[in-house]
């Protein structure tokens, strides 16, 4: 730690804020390929809304609004909930996650992703907290959506994993879907307790080589929903660029679902830059409720996780207990 670097209310904020920010800049040119982008707006890098849902400006969508309806349902059960979850193994949290899915779902949101919706249909259709293991379910839905299960488990190595499977497994039951889940979410964990570049870095390098089928190097230009071609390019733009507003940039002109990517290079970047530090010009644009209910869910869910303190932690858990917020 670092005496420079923004403390964790700042980190986490910047992280959520980032991702809405990525959200609603790739919203603009998702499904585009770079060269569409290119055509039609030079090098993409101002919230102007549209984009195929015909967006208003600033507005954004299931990636944010999803994360929201995580973050809903982990304030909604509290303390109570969440320790139950962890320390007793009890269900009631994740139906309160799966139900919040629900309610969102029939709010008639923006747009949805095809394994999300199937996931939903069938917790609603049969109240299952996961369906079998699906080659289909590769999408990125499920690891999109998780930060609000790291922001409520943070210090607690074990319940950050169990929480983070049990939400992405209502919709996706995939092993890459898992493995991205959870690792960007540790990611996310070092960069909230201020991490350096370079060591984050150094972290990315081994878990790329315990989890190869991310490896990013030589970037192979895809970022599609696959939650590979996700993970590998938010990756690269995020290890090419220190910068919040470059690497920014540089993934949504990479097109495809530049709205999710744009979201996860924008949680990773504001983490790592606190929101202090976030462009202003793209701040500003984002829409006043969704900066207010992101900012309430970041107090909340990081008081939240004070909730685990007292439970026994993994053996191997080396993170001191963040400050109070
Ligand atoms: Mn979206
Ligand atoms: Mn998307």
């Amino acid at each position: 730690m670092h005496d420079s670097t923004p403390d964790l209310w700042d980190r986490a904020l910047g992280a959520y804020l980032g991702f809405a920010i990525g959200d609603a800049l790739g919203a603009t040119v998702e499904f585009m390929r770079p060269r569409e982008i290119a055509q039609a707006y030079g090098v993409h890098r101002d919230m102007i809304g549209g984009g195929w849902l015909k967006l208003p400006v600033g507005q954004v969508t299931d990636d944010t609004t999803m994360s929201l309806a995580l973050g809903d349902a982990l304030l909604a059960g509290g303390t109570a909930a969440l320790q139950g979850f962890v320390a007793n193994g009890d269900k009631a949290l994740l139906h309160s996650i799966g139900d919040s899915y629900v309610r969102w779902l029939k709010g008639k949101p923006v747009d949805c992703g095809n394994t999300c919706r199937r996931g939903i249909q069938r917790y609603l259709r049969e109240g299952t907290l996961e369906g079998l293991y699906n080659p289909g379910d590769g999408g990125n839905g499920a690891l999109m959506r998780n930060m609000p299960a790291v922001f409520a488990t943070l210090g607690h190595d074990t319940a950050f994993e169990k929480l983070s499977m049990a939400q992405a497994r209502l919709t996706h039951h995939h092993p890459f879907s898992d493995s991205a889940t959870v690792g960007l979410g540790q990611l996310l964990r070092l960069l909230l307790q201020g991490t350096v570049h370079a060591a984050s870095q150094q972290w990315i390098a081994q878990w790329v080589d315990a989890n190869a089928v991310f490896r990013f190097t030589p970037y192979k230009d895809r970022a599609t929903a696959y939650v590979v071609d996700t993970v590998q390019t938010v990756l690269h733009y995020f290890s090419l660029h220190e910068g919040f507003e470059a690497a920014m940039i540089a993934t949504v002109n990479q097109g495809d679902d530049a709205d999710t990517t744009g979201a996860l290079l924008g949680m990773l970047a504001g983490a790592r830059c606190g929101a202090a530090q976030l462009p202003r010009r793209w701040l500003e644009r984002l829409q006043p409720a969704t900066v207010q209910a992101i900012t309430v869910q970041t107090r909340g869910l990081l008081a939240l996780s004070h909730a685990l303190k007292n439970l026994p932690q993994h053996p191997h858990e080396g993170e001191p207990h963040h400050a109070p917020v």
